[in-house]
């Protein structure tokens, strides 16, 4: 039998052959980011269930983590649920929080997740529809769709919901919450949806159990990021060394011009697939390096065969920072208000998110607003104009617009 969780889901998803592989990746629960999301999640949870007095410290103090980043978070996570996600789950139903969800497809496959809010409604012409949403409180912004797919299937199967039914299924990035456009991916998942994220699934879970690997494509892309095959994998690799050619690598970099490549792939119109493609690289060397630090990390010391006496070896160093609570009256002290300012640093989202998370419950947005409104009649927003590279939509001009 297989067993699937949702947070592998975007790479099997994307590619079956990932089923192939020796094991499922852990989920990375032992960092810090990890344990201050499990804070928060806890937190969130709380709110969720009409808790209102959170006690951020203690919840951080259990997680090992900042008690600021905890409580700046549920700030967040709390702007974003009252001003938009609880509306939808409102309709007097129980909201569930940290709902653990499982299925099996078949007698083959069985699937794993938790919702972090889950409620269901049924609207007056008979039809279901069921509420997720998953806090991230991450960095990362991108598309997680085929993990979505699958929760969606997994509440689909659990509340045996039937044609016309409804899954709505959210990401709600919580560090965003200053936008809710950009904070909140939404994801609607239909019957067909499902029959599809379940067809594909238990035709990969047959095909891993049998062991037949010739019937599961190759599908390289970003995701093989967190594919465990990712470093003996083919389809991989190759994709890989096409990518290096794209941008122009003969074996090595060195003899590479590079101005006349990039004018080159340019007239041929494909400089954003070459661009995607350097970035893929790079994104590829960082996973190696940090693959060759815990290779060195676990090992000990690794000698170097054309360097005899020596080994790459992880060494101790140490980093001062200074606590700027702490450091203030000292600094204070000593430095004068433009000495002051040369050495301390003011984050503008910091400041709103310090506004937001003290201010009374409603009054949130309010209180960023003004701080900010404060801060510019006191002449202390500088704004500056920089460019971005990303792909627009583009009319290229038509030669009697040239002429
Ligand atoms: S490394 Fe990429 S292409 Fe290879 S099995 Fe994993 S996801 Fe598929």
């Amino acid at each position: 039998m297989i067993e699937l969780r949702g947070s592998f889901a975007p790479v099997v998803m994307n590619c079956g052959q990932a089923l192939f592989s020796a094991g499922i990746p852990k989920i990375e629960t032992s960092g810090i980011p990890a344990k201050t999301g499990t804070a928060a999640h806890e937190a969130l949870a709380m709110w969720v269930n009409g808790e209102r007095n959170i006690d951020t410290e203690a919840i951080a103090l259990h997680y090992g983590v900042d008690p600021k980043e905890v409580k700046i978070l549920l700030g967040l996570g709390v702007k974003l649920w009252e001003g938009v996600l609880a509306r939808d789950h409102g309709h007097g139903g129980k909201v569930n929080t940290e709902q653990r969800l499982e299925v099996m497809i078949g007698d083959i496959a069985r699937l794993t997740g938790t919702a972090d809010v889950l409620s269901v409604k049924v609207v007056p012409n008979g039809v279901t529809v069921a509420y997720v949403d998953d806090w991230k409180t991450g960095r990362l912004f991108k598309s997680y769709r085929e993990q979505l797919g699958l929760y969606a299937l997994i509440v689909w199967y659990k509340l045996g919901l039937q044609s016309g039914d409804k899954v709505q299924v959210r990401t709600v990035w919580v560090r965003e919450a200053g936008s809710s456009a950009d904070a909140i991916e939404t994801e609607i998942f239909t019957e067909r949806d499902i029959a599809d994220y379940a067809s594909k699934i238990h035709k990969y879970a047959q095909a891993a159990i049998a062991g037949k690997s010739a019937d599961v494509p190759y599908s390289p892309g970003e995701h093989c990021m967190s594919c465990p095959r990712l470093g003996t994998c083919e389809a991989h690799s190759l994709s890989a060394r096409k990518m290096l050619t794209t941008i122009g690598w003969k074996g090595t970099f060195k003899e590479v011009d590079m101005k006349a490549t990039v004018e080159a792939i340019a007239k041929s119109g494909r400089l954003n697939e070459a661009l995607q493609a350097a970035k893929d690289v790079g994104k590829i060397a960082d996973n190696f390096i940090s693959e060759v630090k815990t290779y060195v990390r676990v090992n000990g010391p690794v000698p170097i065969a054309d360097k005899p006496g020596k080994a790459l070896a992880m060494c101790d160093k140490s980093r001062t920072t200074v606590d700027t609570l702490e450091a203030w009256p000292v600094l204070k002290e000593h430095f004068d208000a433009e000495q002051m300012a040369s050495v301390v640093t003011v984050s503008l989202t910091k400041v709103k998110e310090e506004a937001g998370a003290i201010a009374s419950h409603g009054e949130k947005g309010k209180a960023a607003m003004s701080i900010v409104e404060q801060l510019d009649n006191a002449g202390a927003l500088r704004k500056f104009m920089y460019q971005e590279m990303r792909a627009v939509n583009y009319d290229p001009p038509k030669p009697s617009d040239i002429f």
